[in-house]
Parts: C-alpha cells; structure tokens; sequence
C-alpha cells in the first residue's frame, strides 16, 4: 500500500545556526519505521542539512527549481539537475506562496514540473483554493483545474513518480486546519480525477495535506483513507513536534 510521506516546509526560515540547531534535533529524533520523512530546507542550506543529516533516513528537497532541466543561463535560478548533484530527491512545485505571491501560473508549474522528473526528482504538486473559492463553492474546481493542467500536459502516467499535496491556502500558516473530513473530501477527489484516466497510477499516489498540521491534530487527518501524510510548515521548524507529527503518521 501506500508509505505515509511527511515534509516539513521550512519556507524562508533559517540562518547557519538555527538550521544547526533544527539538525541536531532532527537527528536525535525516534523515527517511526514505514514512514518517509522528508523536509525542504531554503536553497542555501541544502548543502548544510544534507551533511549534517547524513546516515539519518530523511530525504531532502528543494522548495522550487527552474522551468529548464539543465543549468545554463537564467540568473537567479536553480535547475533540476543541480538540485539532484547536491543530494535532492524531491522538489515543490506551486506552493501556493509562490502562486499567489509570485504568481506562477498553470503552464509554468507544468514546465517545472517536467523539468524536475526528467532530472529524476520527484515533484510534490501543491494544489489547493483561497477562502473566497471555497466559499464560492469553488473548491474542487479549482483544484481540479490545478491537477488537471499537469495531466493534460504531461499525461497521468506521469503521477506514477510525484506526490500531490492538498494545502488549503486559508489553512496555511493561519492555525486553521480543515476538518478531517473537509480534507478527505478533496483528496477523494483528486484521486478519483487520476482514476478517470488511469486507477493504478490514482491507486498508488500519494496525496498529503497540509495546513496548520501539528502534533495535535496529525493523527485525526492522517487517519483519512485518501490522506497518506502531510506537508508540514511552521510545526517542522520544531524538530520535537515534527516528530511527534511523523509518529502520528507510523500509527
Ligand atoms: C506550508 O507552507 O506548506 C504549510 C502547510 O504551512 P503551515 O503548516 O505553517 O500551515
């Protein structure tokens, strides 16, 4: 069946000595057997995390990458193949900051998305509506919309080797937390678009929710049929919530 998944976002927190600190707490950490762990680190501190974590069974990846695969000439950017020679494994793609504030679109996100698997990363799509939407009744058409821009560019075959994550933008950073059943509602869906096209590829792909995750409330979402683990924000910044969060995950 399907590994649980828990990545902890660090977003754009972190100097040398407070991503030393989360380090040394990290790997004092009791992780639970079957669950992957993972956390995305600032660009400039992959290096730092991968070194310090190593031997520890937790992943590293990238917030973000470039539309193109290969390094070459676009200043200011980070390509797939340089994220995979640091020691990256997975990458973000369509965080809903990076939406919303930076404000990357549908057919970008299909581009960095590509660029990413053809370097062998495994992309994590974060998909998820603003408040308005939702109270438009707008929910899973927009999500829908967001998931289906990666199919019908990429095929769904390629949901064989990504994570999707569900991240309510009304949910993030904000302590408010869909209700278990609100989050399962979504992810039943987004499940059921990639089993319109192709039920083994929607069988074995695992779709995480964040929002305001924390040690308190884990348990409840992922006990979820369709959750299989969470995309974890400010809680990840705290090494001893963070495990307690991945626990909730192995139980
Ligand atoms: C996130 O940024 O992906 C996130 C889920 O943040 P938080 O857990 O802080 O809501």
């Amino acid at each position: 069946m399907r590994r649980p998944l828990v990545a902890g976002n660090w977003k754009m927190h972190g100097t040398r000595t407070s991503v030393a600190e989360l380090i040394t707490g990290l790997r004092h950490l009791a992780l639970p057997g079957g669950v992957e762990v993972a956390v995305f680190p600032p660009c400039l501190y992959i290096n730092q995390v991968i070194t310090g974590l190593e031997g520890k069974p937790i992943a590293i990846g990238a917030q973000n990458c470039a539309v193109e695969p290969m390094q070459g000439a676009l200043t200011g950017e980070v390509a797939p193949s340089q994220l995979a020679d640091a020691g990256c494994t997975l990458v973000l793609v369509g965080h809903s900051e990076r939406r919303l504030i930076l404000g990357e679109r549908d057919e970008l996100l299909g581009r960095k998305f590509a660029a990413a698997q053809s370097c062998g990363l495994i992309p994590v799509l974060c998909v998820g509506e603003t408040l308005e939407q939702r109270q438009a009744g707008r929910t899973l058409e927009v999500v829908g919309r967001q998931l289906g821009s990666v199919i019908e560019g990429l095929g769904v075959g390629a949901f064989a080797r990504a994570v999707v994550a569900y991240e309510p933008v009304w949910a993030i950073g904000t302590g408010l937390t869909a209700s278990p059943q609100q989050a399962q509602e979504v992810h039943a869906a987004i499940r059921a678009q990639l089993a319109t096209e192709n039920s083994e590829v929607a069988r074995g792909v695992r779709i995480l929710y964040g929002g305001s995750v924390k040690a308190a409330n884990a348990a409840e979402l992922f006990g979820m049929p369709d959750i299989d683990g969470g995309l974890i924000g400010g809680a990840s910044l705290n090494a001893d919530e963070f495990g307690a969060i991945c626990r909730a995950a192995g139980s």
